[in-house]
């Protein structure tokens, strides 16, 4: 059959929607490592990994080699039918990084499905409805994972109603309370005590949901301290403990999973997605088989979820991490960009924060003439954000104010990268 002249609309060009807004002008011609090179011919460091997603870099031979190698066996083949082999590897050598008792797997394509996927497991698992999260959480942009997002009204807005079920309690954000962290902690688990006490009844209450660094929410570490006080509430009252890993996990804090930085503590389900496997769409949530024995087949998935390439380039992204040391990279790294802005920080009053852990690092700037309270100075970050680009730099802002900018280097990222990025 031919394509007639009148079934296609030569009358028309089509142009990129609104909403594909981007932060800077570069189009990429081609990457590798932690470098863009743009189609203007000009030579970019990367520090904002598609959001955090390139783990090995971009383009890692390895990666490119087992997706490669995949397309030529088969691209997709759906798990209601029939399995395939890079799945079932995938999973086995995920038992290997995980945590004790998380042993049983289940595959979706982006964060926001892992965690919708993790958030109706619970409510099948509990028989609850109730959901709480914490102030400047992001958990994404579906209907459901923006209901439960907090890091801003841009998310949601315009597009209620939203899920029901899901209660806010803040979170403790030291630098902007201006106390210390133990008193911020202090105050955060008090106001969840009182949220259990006074309107969320504790047995209607089938989870908590908390990341373990705030992502879109401004780079803010969530205090070990805190981490255990949900552990411990959760333990208590039967509400289950889910761990948002989308952005801090996969190596990218100096410790595989961002809650290792938390004594021994495990959650009930933790949700992985971006770096999992260098820029191939695939997610994945974590519990043990008994809770994930509660979700029958059918309740959970889609089409794509657990695609046969994504997993191949998964199991070569987890085999690149471990034979390339790069847990251990990102954390001396990270320790090198941390110490490199601070003292930067110590130069400018308009930077009102650095903080991080690992290759997640954040920047808050404030208007410099708030004499108590750190008033948000969105329009400095963007502007720093801009500059950067000028100078070879990618980086991103994010936070509830938008005025924090972050940077998210490969976790391959160099020492002489790391100084020519806090050069730039
Ligand atoms: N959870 C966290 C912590 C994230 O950072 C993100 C994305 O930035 C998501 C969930 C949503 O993931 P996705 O954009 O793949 O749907």
């Amino acid at each position: 059959m031919t394509v007639t002249a009148e079934a296609m609309n030569t009358a028309q060009t089509a142009s990129l929607s609104p909403a594909l807004k981007q932060a800077t002008p570069v189009v990429v011609d081609h990457a590798q490592g932690s470098w863009i090179r743009g189609t203007d011919g000009n030579d970019y460091l990367d520090f904002t990994t598609g959001i955090g997603v390139t783990s090995t870099g971009h383009c890692h031979p390895r990666v490119v080699a087992a997706a490669q190698e995949q397309c030529t066996k088969i691209i997709h083949a759906q798990y209601t039918t029939v399995m395939h082999q890079p799945l079932l590897e995938l999973t086995e050598k995920l038992g290997g990084v995980l945590p004790l008792g998380l042993d049983s797997v289940f595959y979706a394509n982006s964060g926001s499905e892992a965690v919708e996927a993790a958030i109706r497991l619970a409510r099948m698992a509990t028989a609850r409805p109730n959901i709480i999260v914490f102030q400047g959480g992001f958990h994404g942009r579906t209907v459901a994972a923006a209901s439960l997002t907090t890091a801003g009204t841009r998310f949601s807005a315009g597009f209620s109603p939203l899920m029901s079920g899901v209660h806010m309690s803040p979170f403790p954000y030291a630098y902007r309370y201006g106390w210390g962290t133990d008193a911020a902690v202090d105050f955060a688990l008090r106001e969840l005590d009182y949220l259990l006490q006074s309107r969320v009844a504790p047995n209607d209450t089938a989870a908590f949901l908390i990341e373990p660094v705030l992502g879109d929410g401004g780079y803010l570490p969530t205090p070990p301290r805190f981490l255990e006080g949900l552990r411990e509430r959760a333990d208590r009252h039967g509400i289950l403990f889910i761990l948002d890993e989308v952005q801090a996990g996969f190596g990218r804090t100096g410790k595989f999973w961002g809650h290792q930085h938390a004594s021994d503590l495990t959650p009930d389900i933790l949700i992985t997605a971006k770096g999992l496997a260098s820029g191939f769409p695939i997610s994945a949530i974590a519990a043990s088989t008994e809770l994930m024995s509660k979700a029958w087949p059918g309740s959970q998935g889609g089409t794509y979820g657990g695609n046969a390439v994504a997993a191949a380039a998964a199991v070569a992204t987890i085999d690149v991490i471990r034979d390339e040391n790069l847990v251990e990279n990102a954390r001396v790294r990270g320790e090198q960009l941390l110490t490199g802005l601070q003292e930067i920080a110590g130069r400018f009053d308009a930077i009102g924060d650095v903080r991080g852990l690992g290759l997640m690092t954040g920047i808050e700037f404030v208007k410099t003439d708030a004499a108590d309270v750190p008033v948000p100075d969105a329009a400095a970050a963007a502007a720093v954000q801009q500059a950067t680009t000028r100078h070879g730099l990618l980086t991103l802002t994010c936070g509830p104010a938008g005025n924090v900018v972050r940077l998210i280097p490969a976790l391959v990222v160099t020492e002489d990268e790391i100084a020519l990025g806090l050069e730039r």
